[in-house]
């Protein structure tokens, strides 16, 4: 039986990498329902905490918004298991237990954890930072999970995942822990829109940087009209190593379309200045974000209706299949 599983973090609205990356395939794979399929979608909001400094009433909103944004992209309820992480204890219970068996080592070559650790001093970094990853390889392993679909700076937190459930099975003899998969889009790195040489982030400072599911169309404009791009402007092609912004836009469009980078070259070709290329960009982004805006206004003015989803989501769905787990794991361990 198929498991699918992602999650993402309450840590500020959804952007177009998220959407790309992740988000839109959970909704494809959620209508693409085979026989025996399960699909859990959560809110990570135990990792959210792993930044410096939350506000408690912005936190509180931003868990909230990011259960109305995976309804507003079509994410149904009654399909799929919506879920927040922090209902379910034991997500914590099986860190711990992965914890005990997972090398510093093997933590200290995350680049995630490199670049987010880079020059700060060894007394404010903190040890939820380092060990975030294998609270969330807890996250995927408590529910058996066959595939997890991800943007591409996870690939390395789905190896170790699989490798600390090959180090348990190997351990305790048995194949007690599901290695998962890990499911790419084409479009599984989507850049930063003024400084191509990074992805586009929640946690990015600048606004400018990315495109939320929520902007209001004039925005989406102004951001694409203000994206870095180069100065070769009558001849657009898909170069990702010398043209980062216009392979990036490319990206983006052959993501929403769903159409491969070749045919979005073709589209784009009788273009002969940026302007136009930048307002068919935005017309495009425009086109397939405005419903999901729509749906998200109405859904966010209705705080308990999102509390409801996610706690039956959390308590009646995820968390007996996270016992089950928990129960077994423990038993094979001695306790
Ligand atoms: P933060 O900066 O707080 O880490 P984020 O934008 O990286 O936020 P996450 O909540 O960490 O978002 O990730 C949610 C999902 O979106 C993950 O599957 C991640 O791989 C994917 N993702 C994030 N950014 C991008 C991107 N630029 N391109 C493609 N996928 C992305
Ligand atoms: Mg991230």
């Amino acid at each position: 039986d198929a498991v699918i599983f992602s999650m993402i973090q309450p840590t500020g609205d959804f952007h177009l990498g998220n959407y790309l990356g992740a988000n839109r395939v959970w909704k494809q794979l959620q209508d693409h329902k085979v026989p025996q399929q399960t699909c859990l979608f959560g809110v990570a909001d135990l990792h959210a905490i792993t930044v410096p400094k939350l506000d408690v009433v912005k936190f509180k909103q931003l868990r909230l918004q990011a259960i109305a944004s995976i309804l507003a992209l079509g994410i149904s309820p009654e399909k799929c298991t919506i879920f927040m992480q922090s209902k379910i204890p034991e997500h914590s219970q099986l860190n711990w237990l992965l914890e005990t068996i997972t090398s510093m080592g093997y933590l200290n070559r995350m680049t995630q954890w490199k670049s987010k650790s880079e020059g700060v001093d060894e007394d404010q970094v903190k040890l939820g930072l380092f060990a975030y990853p294998v609270l969330q390889a807890a996250d995927i392993l408590l529910y058996g999970s066959t595939h997890v679909p991800v943007g591409e700076d996870q690939t390395q937190h789905l190896e170790l995942t699989r490798n600390i459930a090959r180090r348990f099975n190997k351990m305790y003899k048995g194949r007690y822990l599901v290695e998962p998969q890990t499911i790419f889009t084409p479009t599984k790195k989507v850049l930063s829109l003024n400084n191509p040489t990074k992805k586009m982030s929640k946690s990015d400072a600048d606004p400018l940087s990315r495109i939320y599911l929520t902007d209001a169309p004039e925005s989406i404009q102004k951001k694409i009209k203000k994206c870095l791009t180069d100065s070769i402007s009558d001849n657009f092609y898909y170069d990702p190593e010398n043209r980062p912004g216009v392979s990036n836009l490319i990206n983006i469009v052959s993501g929403i379309q769903g159409k491969s980078v070749e045919e979005v070259e073709k589209d784009i070709a009788h273009m002969k200045d940026y302007n136009t290329l930048k307002t068919y960009v935005s017309d495009i982004i425009i086109e397939d974000l405005t419903p999901v805006r729509i749906r998200y206004e109405q859904l966010i003015k209705d705080p308990a209706y999102l509390m409801d989803v996610a706690t039956k989501g959390s308590l009646e769905k995820a968390r007996p299949i996270a016992q089950g787990t928990i129960k077994r794991l423990m038993e094979t361990m001695g306790f």
